[in-house]
């Protein structure tokens, strides 16, 4: 699958549910309301749209949510799509997580043949993992993540960059993820999705900013690497480990963008920051042939746009777009 602008689409993200153990105060507000089960793709019906995807094109696979484990039975879903990989139709199948499931699960999705997690974790002090997820226990990530280690799954912890709320933590995170042997990733607080009372520019933090005062303590040393998305790296030398950032406002980086997401419902996004979107579940749900499927998804492939637009100052404090990270799975 080639877009208008000559980008290669190899790369679905697909939000497996809507709902989440935790309540992150940048992500959701406290009371949401939950997607119907009606509404919501069977597990059956994720995995033939996965596998259409796989069969168009599609290399690397990504469950997320929401939090993709507090799926029931989610693992029968990894364990399908794990077929691809041990067929070599597909390279990668991994998932985004809070770790809050991972203990119990770690073992099985290495045996689905994932070989990789990212784990969101934006502090390690206690008190205010609670404060920021509102619901999360950081014991409960901690013994995820040192499960994820025992099952050989490499990890790689994203961290949401928070003015006043873990700023003064990014030193500890470094040195932290360097003993344990993860990658790290700051990300931008991005404009998505009504909060409730949380406000963005208070939240928001310019990673040219943590970067210049990680310098301070770091030898950082600017690589090659390119995960294929939109993080930029660079290899902290004290620990030998990657760091990137991901700067969707400070930063575009939809020119090399090879990726597309999927909601629960099997909406298609063809930009994180853009509204436009294509229905899948209809063909999915109205002929047993995957040709009308197999359409659908070209025709919405052509009108992936060229990029977004965040933008978060005084005069832009509402959502870029309406919807939840949670719904398209960041
Ligand atoms: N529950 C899983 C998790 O916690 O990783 C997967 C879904 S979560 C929506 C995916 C990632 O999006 C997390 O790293 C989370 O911190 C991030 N995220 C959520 N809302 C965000 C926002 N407004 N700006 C930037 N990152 C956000």
């Amino acid at each position: 699958m080639i877009d208008p602008f000559g980008r290669h689409i190899s790369y679905l993200r697909v939000s497996v549910t809507d709902r989440c153990d935790f309540r992150c105060v940048y992500c959701m507000a406290e009371d949401m309301t939950f997607l119907p089960k009606a509404e919501v793709l069977s597990l059956e019906e994720l995995d033939r749209l996965c596998s259409t995807f796989v069969r168009l094109g599609v290399r690397k696979l990504r469950l997320t949510g929401g939090e993709p484990l507090v799926r029931r039975n989610v693992m029968s879903l990894f364990r399908a799509l794990g077929r691809h990989i041990a067929a070599g139709a597909l390279d990668e199948l991994t998932l985004t997580t809070n770790g809050s499931q991972l203990a119990r699960y770690a073992e099985e999705l290495r045996d689905c043949g994932v070989r990789r997690v990212n784990v969101s974790l934006d502090t390690l002090d206690a008190a205010k993992f609670t404060a920021i997820t509102r619901w999360g226990k950081l014991g409960k990530v901690m013994d995820g993540l040192a499960a994820a280690k025992r099952a050989g799954l490499a990890v790689k912890i994203n961290t949401v960059a928070l003015k006043d709320v873990n700023d003064e933590e990014f030193d500890d995170l470094v040195a932290w993820a360097g003993d344990e042997g993860f990658d790290l990733v700051f990300i931008e607080v991005m404009p998505m999705g009504d909060i409730g009372g949380e406000n963005r520019l208070e939240q928001y933090l310019p990673l040219s900013l943590v970067r210049a005062r990680l310098a301070r303590r770091w030898t950082l040393e600017e690589i090659d690497y390119r995960s294929g998305g939109p993080a930029r790296y660079v290899r902290v030398a004290e620990t030998g480990r990657k760091l990137g950032f991901i700067t969707p406002l400070t930063h575009n980086f939809c020119e090399s963008c090879n990726r597309v997401r999927i909601t629960c419902t099997g909406t298609l996004f063809m930009c994180l920051g853009q509204e436009d979107a294509a229905d899948l579940r209809t063909p999915v749900r109205q002929s047993e042939s995957d040709a009308p499927l197999e359409a659908a998804i070209r025709e919405a492939i052509s009108r992936k746009p060229k990029g977004h637009d965040f933008i978060i100052d005084r005069r832009h404090q509402r959502p870029a777009v309406a919807r939840h990270m949670s719904m398209t799975g960041g």
